[in-house]
Order: C-alpha cells, then structure tokens, then sequence
C-alpha cells in the first residue's frame, strides 16, 4: 500500500538566499525512498549561485555579530516554538523524503527544536574572564567573539536536528551561516528557512542552497578567505577531504564523521534490559546514524539469551511505508544504501555468520531491507569493522569483560559506545577504558541537546551541543592590561 504522493510545499522549492527563496526552476528531483517515487523537485545551485549565498552571510555578518544577545536569544526562542508548532508538517516531510516512520520523525522534530531552545538559553550566557598575572602588575582580559561566516554541510539522516544543531550555536554566537543540506533531504532544510524567515531572522542570517554536486559548489566556497569556520557532519571519508580544503585557509572546523558503535553486553548485565537497550540503539532510524550500535560484544554467558531474546523483538517489527500506522522499520535511503547494507550481509553469511533473523533484501517497491541479527561472525568481517548504516546487528562472544574493552577499542573510530551491566564498579570502569567520545552506560539513546555529542580518532573534532557547543563558534580575545 504506497499511493504515490506529491508533496504540497508552502514556498516554491529553491534556495533561500539574503532573506527570500530565490526564482530558479526546481530540476533536482526529491525521491521517496518507501515507494521509489518522486516527491518534488528542487532548484539545483551552481557554484556561482552558490557563491552568492556566501556573500549574504558576510553581508550580514558585522551588523549581526554586533545585535545584543537578548535580541539572538529571542529569535532562537520563536523559531523554537514555530518549529513545534509545525512538527506534523516537519515530521511528514522528513518522512517523505527520508523514510523514518512517522512517529520517529515527531520525535526529531522534537530534538532538533530543543537545539534552538537550548541555544536560546545558551546565548547570553557567554562569559569572559577578569584576572591578575600571577606576577602581578598587569591584568588578563578575555571575551568572546563570533568565529565569522560558518559554512554548515549536514547529511541526510538526522535532516533537521544536523541543521539546528549547527545553526543554532552559530546564530546564538553572532555568526552567520551558508547552509548545504543533503542533496536526498533537501526538504527540511528548506522548511527551517521558511521557519527563520517567518520569524523575523534577519536577511543574510542563514542561506541554504541545495546542489547536486557538493564538491563543485562548497569547494569555492572554502577556498574564499571571507568563510571562517566549517562545520560537517558526514562520512569520514569526505570530512578528511574537507579538513585538508580547511587547511589552506586554516579554518576552524567542526566534524563530526562516522562512527563503529561496539554494545557491550557485560557479565554483571539485565539482559532484558539490555535487549530494549539494543532496539533502539541498533533500530532507530533504520540503523542509519552513526550514533548507531554497529557490533554487540556479549559476554559468553548472556550470548544465547541475548541473541534469541534480541531476534525475538526484531521480529515483531513492523516493517513499511513510514506513513504508515504502526510501522517501526522504514526504508534504507536510497537504491545504492540498500546494495551496500545487503552486500556487507551477504559477505558475512558467505564467511560462515548465520542470520536469526532477516538476511537480505525485501521484494517491494522502495529500498527495504529486513532487520537482521546475525550470529557466530568474524570479528574481522566487514559487517563488525565498518559503519554499516542499516537494520543489521552482528553479534559476537566474549569471555571477559577486558577482551569486550578491547575487541570494542579495536576500531579506528570513536564516537559512540554502549555498555550494559547492573555493577557499578564494572560500569564506570568501562566507561573510562572505551576509547569514543559517548558512553551510554544502561541506556540505547544518549542524544540530548545538553550534552555534548562528538567523537575522538577518526570519528571527528569538536562538540556540538550542551555548554561546550557555542564555544565551537566563538573566539576568544584576550587583552593584556598594563597597570600602573
Ligand atoms: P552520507 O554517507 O551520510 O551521505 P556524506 O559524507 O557522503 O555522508 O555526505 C554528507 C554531506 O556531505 C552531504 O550534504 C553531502 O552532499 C556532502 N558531501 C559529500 N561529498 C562532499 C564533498 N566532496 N564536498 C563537500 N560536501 C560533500
């Protein structure tokens, strides 16, 4: 059941550049991953076009970086509530364009929304300090100021809580910003524009262009020394080239990139507990978020219970259209997503893991692959070694818990981790060996707009949220005073 449906947006579908949405010709095509459909089209940037988004922003940058933090904050705060008080609209639109279930998509608007609110409340709250040098004399002065221009490129999987999170900070520190959402969820982001307009944010404060070819459009942009921070969330792969873009002009940047989750399963673990824990850390979003868990480490003697109790509850996910009542597993996001999560499957199963449950594809329009628990997997098999942004859950054994430690920081990556035991001791020791950025120590979901998210090794730089993520936008000025 997929009736086809062309999504009503409230502006016509282009960029949104120096306060309007511009007069180009949607081209682009935006596709609904349950049904394989076209949903809209949208304008397509050029890099000239989109050059002049950068020109918005440092037109508006000296007048904005200077308006009082009252003023920031309260535009925060009515974007928050217009947000929420569109969250069906936002929600749809997500799920149409990116295929999360409904329900899941209310929930991010939520998140996403709470970025703005947090940062509301964030945004007067930006302190200096006043002090002796220790030899006395003169005195330390420090303040805070905007980065500069930020150029924000945000993926597909989270398409309003990557933007808020990003914007958000940047705004409540005085900066402005060039946006570049995925080319798959153009839709959302452009949904925010018209949020942010509706609310008064001044022209030039935020711009986003959409562009088929993202190298084309952000390179010119990064080489302009008028841009002065990045900030990217995306693959490591591409975060590398942009680091290397950002070297030339020596930007500040932020990256958060991909991630291996490892969920242990620790001897002094509720297995129940532990069984809720990995449906939504393994399940949300389809599996696609780098936060996701990527491979269970269970201590040998939970291994069994864990696996059969875990592949019972995948079982009783309902898989479908995310329209659709009910449905808890979506579709992947794109033809190629799919190949990729059921090649990875289907290499396991070939070097001897079994699946309890799922295994491959599903025979339906759209790009739906069954949720998938496997068991007896090679540790060094693509499946437990690389992100691999799908329904799938590989399981393997260990005998102690310093063998899950260390299977777990066996990894090149290192943003989320999860750990599930009832010993406190065991607990916090853990949490200080994982070698990731998070812990969620007896709990699948740790995302919080007070906390600061980010990852260490190649999993990124910087924070984004909580106390510490404005601080990714500011400068800080120190001004030596000499006294008599
Ligand atoms: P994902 O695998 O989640 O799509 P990507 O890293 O490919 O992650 O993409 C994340 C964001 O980075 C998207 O907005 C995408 O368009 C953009 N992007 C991809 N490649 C490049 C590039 N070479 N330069 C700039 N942006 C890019």
């Amino acid at each position: 059941r997929c009736p086809r449906r062309v999504i009503d947006m409230p502006f016509k579908t282009s960029h949104y550049i120096a306060g309007r949405f511009t007069d180009d010709e949607p081209s682009l095509p935006v596709e609904n991953p349950a049904t394989g459909q076209e949903l809209t089209k949208v304008a397509d940037a050029s890099p000239e076009q989109a050059m002049t988004a950068l020109d918005a922003a440092v037109d508006a940058a000296e007048e904005f970086a200077a308006t009082e933090p009252r003023y920031r904050a309260e535009l925060l705060r009515s974007a928050y509530e217009a947000i929420i008080s569109r969250t069906d609209e936002f929600a749809e639109t997500m799920t149409l364009e990116m295929g999360k279930p409904l329900e899941e998509s209310r929930g991010e608007v939520t998140y996403g929304a709470e970025f703005l609110r947090w940062f509301a409340e964030e945004t007067p709250r930006v302190y200096g300090r006043w002090s002796t040098a220790p030899s006395g004399g003169s005195r330390l002065l420090t303040m805070k100021q905007p980065v500069g221009p930020v150029l924000a490129i945000t993926p597909w999987n989270f398409p309003l809580a990557m933007a808020t999170r990003k914007l958000g900070p940047a705004i409540a520190a005085g900066c402005t910003s060039v946006l570049k959402p995925a080319q798959l969820t153009p839709l959302t982001a452009l949904l925010l524009m018209d949020v942010f307009d509706s609310v008064g944010l001044p022209a030039g404060v935020v711009n986003c262009f959409v562009s088929s070819d993202s190298a084309a459009t952000t390179g010119p942009i990064i080489a302009d020394p008028r841009l002065r921070k990045l900030t990217f969330t995306g693959s490591t792969a591409v975060g590398v080239t942009l680091l290397e873009q950002a070297a030339d002009n020596v930007l500040r940047t932020s990256m958060e990139l991909g991630g291996n989750a490892p969920f242990l399963v620790l001897a002094g673990a509720d297995v129940d507990r532990a069984v809720e824990g990995a449906i939504v850390a393994k399940m949300r979003n389809i599996g696609q978020a780098c936060t996701a868990a990527n491979r269970f480490i269970v201590h040998h003697s939970h291994c069994e219970e864990f696996a059969t109790k875990f592949a019972r509850r995948v079982c009783e996910l309902v898989i479908g259209n995310g329209m659709d009542d009910g449905v808890k597993i979506g579709p992947l996001v794109s033809a190629g997503a799919l190949d990729g999560v059921e090649s990875v499957v289907r290499e396991a199963i070939d070097a001897g893991a079994r699946a309890l449950v799922g295994g491959s594809r599903i025979d339906r329009p759209g790009h739906f692959m069954e949720p998938t628990v496997l068991v007896d997997v090679d540790p060094a098999s693509k499946v437990f070694r690389e992100e691999i942004f799908g329904p799938v859950a590989p399981i393997v054994p260990v005998g102690s818990t310093d063998e899950a430690i260390a299977l777990a920081n066996d990894t090149s990556y290192g943003l989320m981790s999860y750990a599930y035991t009832d010993d406190l001791d065991e607990g916090l020791t853990v949490s200080e060996r994982l070698q990731f950025g998070m812990v969620g120590l007896n709990t699948g979901l740790v995302s919080n707009p007070a906390a600061p998210f980010g990852g260490v090794k190649a999993s990124g730089l910087g924070r984004e949220g909580g106390p510490e993520g404005i601080n990714e936008y500011l400068e800080i000025k120190y001004v030596g005073i000499g006294m008599k």
